[in-house]
């Protein structure tokens, strides 16, 4: 079937409205009408190439949620008129040892929500700045939020899982001091996770002007980490830090204020390299520098029902797909209160 889409031509061309294909849904597919679609940085990244290997057209958009329309006759677990997401896997092997752990994330033949092969025209995935999608069952996340709430759980797919599995992997909770570096999209989920998990949670932002906002979002203490003395006040403190700057900064601002044994988790994706940490800032206190990349499926469902228990949802500002191109330069300038969220309707 044809559907409307909004994506780009090339690096160089802003995003456009486009008409693309999605497969008739197989036996074990599940067709989503897609109502919101989240904007992540990883957006951003991959549609200006600025991320090697980018395939045109690339219609970027791993934060979907919407309603079931139809599905294959194999599948048991969802039906038309479901509310449902979709993040940023739509499919794997599922064989390997990381698919058997629910852990499909780290398959190496994971099929991300767009720019990966698949036999479906145009020989690449297209994402969900879309009107349907077509995703394998195995793939599709229950949504048990409120319908009112629905576009605020969007970035949940993305922003939500990224934060969420790093925070549970090394055991956010109480008695520990969690840093979230970086209030965008993914930290300001960050944020809200770790205060709900029970950590004393710090945030540290370069933006002075969201001191006081992101106490309200859960933050016990804010620090400008730009403010050499308040990031003193914090030396060799934190259990864990999970860090979700977009750009290039020096780690070993970061890096000291671990305590002996604590981890700092890269999940900020720069597209070049962060200057080399001094060796010395691990060696001493044992601390570990570590990485992690979204969530695996159950962990995804696990983190939604956590959320919608707990009444958590992204903060969002709604946009027309036709301002998709300033939405993008108000993210690199950091002016938005916290994700943009697509109307699809409006495509
Ligand atoms: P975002 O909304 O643009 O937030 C990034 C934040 O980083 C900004 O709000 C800003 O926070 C801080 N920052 C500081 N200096 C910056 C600079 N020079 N340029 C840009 N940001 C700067 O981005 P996001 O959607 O949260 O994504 C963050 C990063 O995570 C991106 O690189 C994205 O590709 C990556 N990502 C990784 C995964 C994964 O699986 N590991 C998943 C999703 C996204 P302050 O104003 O508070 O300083
Ligand atoms: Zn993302």
């Amino acid at each position: 079937m044809t559907i409307k889409a909004f994506g780009a031509n090339s690096a160089e061309q802003p995003l456009a409205s486009m008409n693309i294909t999605r497969r008739t849904p197989g036996a074990h597919d599940v067709q989503i009408d897609i109502a919101f679609c989240g904007i992540c940085h990883s957006d951003i990244h991959q549609v200006r190439s600025e991320w090697a290997g980018t395939l045109y057209p690339c219609v970027p958009g791993h934060e979907i949620v919407g309603r079931v329309s139809a599905v294959g006759e194999h599948v048991a677990d969802f039906k038309k008129g479901d509310l449902v997401g979709i993040g940023c896997i739509v499919d794997s092997c599922k064989h390997c040892e990381e698919c058997g752990e629910g852990l499909e994330n780290y398959c190496d033949n994971m099929i991300g929500t767009y720019n990966f092969p698949t036999p479906d025209a145009p020989g690449h995935t297209l994402g969900g700045y879309s009107q349907k999608i077509v995703v394998h069952e195995r793939y599709v996340l229950r949504i048990r939020h409120a319908e009112e709430q629905l576009a605020a759980v969007a970035p949940l797919l993305c922003a939500g899982i990224t934060t969420w599995s790093p925070l549970r992997h090394w055991q956010a909770g109480p008695g520990k001091k969690v840093g979230i570096v970086g209030i965008g999209g993914l930290g300001h989920m960050g944020i809200k996770l770790a205060h709900a998990m029970g950590a004393h949670v710090v945030a540290f932002t370069t933006s002075e002007a969201k001191r006081e906002m992101a106490k309200a979002l859960g933050a016990d203490e804010v620090v400008v980490s730009k403010q050499p003395d308040e990031m003193a006040g914090h030396i060799k403190s934190f259990d864990l830090i999970v860090n979700t700057v977009a750009a290039p900064h020096e780690l070993d601002a970061f890096l000291t204020l671990l305590k002996r044994d604590g981890t700092m988790t890269l999940v900020g994706a720069p597209a070049s390299p962060h200057p080399a940490p001094e060796v010395f800032n691990l060696i001493f206190k044992r601390r570990s520098l570590a990485g992690s990349m979204i969530g695996g499926i159950p962990e995804t469902q696990e983190m939604l029902d956590f959320c919608a228990r707990h009444n958590i949802v992204a903060d969002i500002e709604m946009i027309r797909a036709d301002e998709i191109n300033e939405a993008y330069e108000r993210m690199l300038k950091g002016d938005v209160k916290y994700r943009f969220v697509m109307d699809t309707s409006t495509l």
